[in-house]
């Protein structure tokens, strides 16, 4: 079926929007620019992310503003001013000082939804640390193989997420100078070998002086998964936050008096970039909620928060459209304003139906842990073409290009055809390395491009439409998982003599984790055993990234090189065509 455009008026927008002619804005954008919507550090210092979000606010008009307004899953409300951000990231920055973390020492944090979380980001930026959150439902390998790349040195973590995935993981873990647990109701806790958050931040002093921080100087580490071999870990720089900033501004659309509500989770880049970093340095106030996912909730905080910009996932969507359109009219949701979505392809039955059930249609836009800010959207003021994910950020130069036979990255200038989106390096937020891994980064660019590992179109309006991943990589609920720790994991288990891992298409999920095991000789394929291993992987996995369908196979399809064909395993799966098979290894 062909979608029809849904086209923009002025009656659509509450307020005008940032980006109201995007040809002139392409022409007029500089990213210096951009740049000086940004203090810089006091005294010509450089460029800071916690003092662009929070203290350039506090220490202006804005300094009882509202900042974040935490809802606790057992009804808390906790409301943190600018200010108060200001005095308790200043805190955590004194306490990192007393434990002897340098610059660029890598803090991690594992925890869902916290305050905590975000004092701590703000406090390591401060410190001149190297922020990285973990996904709290991060099984211990995941946790372990993440800690490790990065050579955590401070680890923070909540007593109970301490207990269940961390301790047992000490002793591999010689590295890590310092754990820091936070007891839960924000009580103190008496754990042997470890500090309490508590204790450690109340103590120190509540005044800071960032110290000079170079815009290329290293702020976050966000993991990411690729078809092989270990997790990636994305290495971004203070300088990001003028890309994060702006594209708040022009992507989203933040205005002073919004409530902003980004659904994603900070142990993924879009709930860092979108929900820490982009709505704070707007001066704007966040909502951000610990629960997990419920349709009634939801739209009881999108009322009650009166929340005008909503950022979400296009899983969450598809639930929202599962749960019916009945539910929503019981919710007065006036105050919305601006709805977005990212991390997966939208249907165009999304939008649509967002725009019936909300009058709003939801906006698409793209981007990856690497860019570490969006780079294709949907504007406020552009028709949407329900389907696509709109058109490159001013500043920001998207290209569909293909190998030649020669081996050269050529740009495809012809509208619809397919080949793989890159995009001209440059932008403030490009991810500067893989930690520790030169050789993998380097791959990634060719021709004058970054490589981005999706295939997509541009039709002849500029407009790109997403087709696919270039690699194995899996989107489950908007994670990406690497087929290769999943294999890993389950190739751990006795009766496990190898493992295939593919993305099966779910209606609601996107794509679930799917195995074919093969077993060691003397294993009988069984149904215990199959509920035997996934209960296994769920275990060093968790929940996110543990296969949720095992069938057993004779063997696994391998090219002569050895490496399991994960796109025969996808297509047998599917019930497609084979393709080439020219380099399979005889089964
Ligand atoms: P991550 O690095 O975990 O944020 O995942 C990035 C990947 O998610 C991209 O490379 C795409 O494959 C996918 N993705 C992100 N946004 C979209 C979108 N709007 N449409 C389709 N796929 C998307």
């Amino acid at each position: 079926m062909a979608w029809q455009t849904i086209a923009k008026s002025i009656r659509d927008w509450a307020l005008p929007p940032n980006l109201a002619d995007y040809g002139r804005a392409r022409v007029a954008f500089a990213w210096e620019g951009a740049r000086k919507e940004l203090d810089g550090l006091p005294g010509g210092q450089g460029l800071n992310i916690a003092h662009e979000a929070v203290d350039r606010h506090a220490n202006g008009p804005l300094r009882d503003h509202l900042a974040i307004r935490w809802l606790g899953k057992n009804g808390e409300v906790e409301d943190y001013s600018y200010g108060r951000l200001q005095t308790l990231s200043n805190q955590f920055a004194n306490a990192l000082q007393q434990l002897g973390v340098n610059k660029g020492d890598r803090v991690y944090i594992l925890a869902g939804r916290i305050p905590e979380l975000y004092v701590a980001a703000l406090g390591t930026w401060k410190h001149g640390g190297v922020f990285c959150p973990l996904f709290s439902a991060f099984g211990p390998e995941p946790i372990r193989a993440r800690l490790t790349i990065g050579h955590a040195k401070v680890l923070i973590t909540t007593e109970v997420l301490y207990d269940r995935k961390v301790k047992a993981l000490l002793p591999s873990l010689p590295f890590l100078d310092h754990v820091v647990l936070i007891g839960s109701n924000h009580q103190a806790t008496n754990v042997p070998n470890t500090k309490d958050y508590l204790r450690l931040t109340e103590n120190a002093g509540d005044s800071y002086t960032i110290p000079p921080t170079a815009p290329e100087d290293a702020a976050l580490l966000h993991f990411t998964s690729g078809t092989t071999g270990t997790p990636k870990g994305a290495i971004h720089v203070h300088g990001a936050v003028i890309a994060h900033h702006i594209t708040g501004k022009l992507a989203l659309d933040f205005h002073q008096q919004d409530v902003f509500w980004c659904t994603a989770d900070p142990g993924w880049v879009t709930g860092t970039s979108y929900g820490i970093i982009a709505p704070l340095t707007n001066g704007i106030t966040s909502v951000v909620d610990e629960a997990d996912f419920d349709p009634e909730r939801w739209y009881g905080i999108l009322q009650s928060q009166k929340v005008s910009v909503w950022y979400s996932a296009p899983t969450a969507i598809r639930m929202l459209m599962k749960a019916g359109s009945e539910i929503v009219r019981k919710y007065n949701l006036d105050s919305l304003r601006f709805l977005s979505s990212v991390g997966e392809p939208l249907n165009p039955e999304a939008v649509v139906w967002s725009k019936e059930v909300f009058g709003l249609p939801f906006h698409d836009n793209w981007w990856q842990t690497e860019t570490g800010g969006i780079m294709i959207a949907n504007f406020a003021s552009m028709d949407i073409r329900p389907g696509s994910m709109g058109r490159p950020l001013p500043g920001i130069e998207a290209a569909i290009v293909q190998k030649t036979e020669d081996g050269s990255i050529q740009e495809i200038s012809d509208p619809d055809i397919q080949g793989e989106l890159a995009l001209r390096p440059g932008w403030p937020s490009m991810f500067r390395a893989y930690w520790g891994e030169p050789e993998r980064y380097k791959k990634c660019f060719a021709g004058g491009y970054y490589l981005t590992g999706d295939l997509a179109k541009r039709d002849r309006d500029g407009y790109f439409w997403f087709v696919g991943r270039k690699d194995d990589v899996i989107k489950t609920s908007g994670h990406l998982i690497g087929p290769f720790e999943v294999e890993s994991a389950l190739m751990e288990h006795k009766a496990v003599a190898e493992a295939g891992v593919i993305g099966k298409p779910d209606p609601m999920a996107l794509e679930i984790v799917k195995a074919f095991v093969v077993l060691r000789k003397g294993y009988e394929a069984s149904e215990n055993l199959r509920r035997e291993l996934l209960g296994f992987a769920r275990t060093r996995l968790g929940a996110v990234v543990a296969p949720k369908e095992i069938e057993f196979v004779k063997s696994l399809p391998r090219t002569r090189s050895g490496k399991i064909m994960r796109r025969l395993l996808k297509a047998r799966e599917l019930g497609l065509p084979e393709g080439d098979t020219s380099t399979l290894e005889s089964e």
